[in-house]
């Protein structure tokens, strides 16, 4: 393989001699990794190589590597550390943050790890790390059997659950990590470890909400549940402050087999709602019941009886059906998330007049009503903590390029200090780039330090810090 790294061609293979130290890296890796090596000089390649969901467009990475087994994992793990390089590690590339590339140093592209083996007798399957959330739902389907992952296809298995997984399923099932047996890790050190309750357990402990902080997953054994009958889909309702209150009081007083997420935004040109909705701020409601479909019924009814609906796309469906399959296309934006215990008529109706005065193409607030399995576990049972909230919220707006970010970043901040009800915890993988909150707030103190031990016992030179960083504690 001839490779032809920054402004010189350079023969796999050839080691360091008269070469500065980027184009050792590149030839070290080209030689080592039986997966791809792309560079700026496969110009095509690379311009889509290089961005994930929400990076900036300029985003110039050294090289994005392929990954093909564990092997090329350790290659690359062992040559950003040796060379002291920005380690990007990317699944299914939609970080809220663009963790997934980064500038000047490298990416690791796990998409490659795609295996997947499902056993429907123990109600269990071995994931490889590259695979999306639609992919291994598709597949269990198939059984009647599924993990809860979030609501959207594309995401990637190992980066939800890495930091929880809030999902179409989480109040039956409970979050991702909840349902996580074993994982398959690469360590700092480059070693390949499998850890579970048993096998390293602090270890385990720790990637159950840890982010990408503890090495690079490329393997996890999920246990499967029962999605033999399940009901659901969008219920588009007017977006009045009653409705959006109502809808999230019934979704607290819901039985824990329906699940539910309250997205306000302007109404897309989708189809199924009427012309006149366009554009103006509407009331997606996703719900999704586990059960009998007459259950379900009786458990939506209180959703359907809140207004007439602009759409009602609820139906008995296979749970894959219910995800959301929409290609996103690639654009800038801004995140932010809190915890909130409640939201009355007042806040509703701030949430609804921002939605519709924002800046940029549109904007979205998402209310997930928790409860339910999710608050099940001990709060120390994982790096996960915050089980006992009622609600996590996740606001994003849409910047047309880098130079109207600011005023995207200046709404969603301000939205979030109206939603503040003096509690500054966060939820992990619905932090955005840096704003006022931080990685630390993501945890309970006593969590954050454990976190920051396990961390320091297996990175101690923070090899993994392009992430929600966990700094390792020291002394
Ligand atoms: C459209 C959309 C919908 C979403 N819906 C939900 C939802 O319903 N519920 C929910 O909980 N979250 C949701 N998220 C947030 C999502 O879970 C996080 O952004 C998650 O980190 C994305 O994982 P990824 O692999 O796709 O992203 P990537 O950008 O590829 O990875 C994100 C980060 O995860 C870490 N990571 C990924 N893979 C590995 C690995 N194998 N080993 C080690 N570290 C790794 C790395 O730190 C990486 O930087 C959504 C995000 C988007 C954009």
């Amino acid at each position: 393989m001839i490779l032809h790294g920054a402004g010189v061609t350079v023969g796999a293979g050839c080691h360091g001699v008269g070469m500065d130290s980027t184009e050792a890296l590149i030839a070290r890796l080209a030689s080592t990794v039986s997966g791809a090596v792309i560079t700026p000089e496969q110009a095509e390649e690379y311009a889509v190589a290089r961005l994930t969901e929400a990076s900036h467009p300029d985003v110039r990475p050294l090289a994005i590597v392929r990954a093909r087994d564990v092997a090329d994992v350790r290659a690359v793990v062992d040559a950003a550390r040796g060379s002291g390089t920005v380690l990007a590690v990317r699944g299914g590339g939609h970080s809220a943050a663009a963790h997934g590339t980064v500038e000047g140093g490298l990416v690791l592209d796990l998409s490659g790890l795609r295996g997947l083996s499902i056993d429907p007798d123990s109600r269990t399957a071995r994931a490889g790390a590259g695979l999306t959330a639609g992919d291994y739902v598709r597949a269990a389907g198939e059984h009647g059997l599924a993990t809860g992952f979030g609501d959207t296809a594309a995401v990637g298995i190992a980066g939800i659950t890495l930091g929880g997984g809030v999902g179409l399923l989480s109040r039956r099932y409970g979050l991702t990590i909840d349902a996580l047996l074993s994982a398959e890790v690469v360590t700092a050190d480059g070693r390949v470890r499998e850890v579970d309750a048993d096998r390293e357990p602090d270890l385990f402990w720790a990637l159950r909400g840890g982010g990408g902080n503890l090495g690079v997953v490329t393997a996890m054994t999920f246990r499967l549940d029962d999605v033999s009958q399940t009901t659901g889909g969008p219920l588009v309702l007017p977006a009045t402050p009653d409705v959006l209150a109502g809808f999230l009081a019934a979704a607290g007083r819901a039985p824990r087999e329906l699940t539910t997420i309250a997205t306000l935004m302007p109404c897309p040109p989708v189809p199924f709602v009427a012309t006149e909705h366009h554009g103006s701020p509407v009331l997606f409601g996703t719900l999704v019941h586990v059960g009998p479909p007459e259950e379900a019924e009786q458990a939506i009814a209180a959703f359907r009886a809140l207004a007439t609906p602009l759409a009602d796309l609820i139906r008995p469906a296979p749970y894959a059906d219910l995800l959301g399959w929409e290609e996103i296309p690639r654009m800038t934006f801004v995140s932010r998330t809190n915890f909130l215990e409640r939201v009355d008529e007042q806040l509703a109706a701030d949430v609804i007049r921002a939605v519709a005065d924002g800046p940029g193409p549109t904007r979205l607030v998402q209310l997930r009503v928790l409860g339910g399995a999710i608050s099940d576990p001990a709060e120390d049972a994982t790096a996960f903590g915050f089980r006992d909230r009622s609600m996590v919220s996740y606001l994003s707006c849409m910047a047309t390029g880098p130079d109207t970010l600011a005023e995207a970043t200046q709404w969603a901040d301000d939205l979030l200090a109206a939603l503040d009800q003096g509690d500054r915890a966060a939820y992990v993988n619905f932090l955005g780039s840096p704003g006022p909150v931080a990685p630390a707030d993501a945890y309970p103190p006593a969590t954050w330090e454990r976190l920051r031990a396990v961390k320091a016992a297996y990175d101690p030179g923070n090899l993994f810090r392009h992430n929600h960083n966990i700094p390792p504690a020291t002394g």
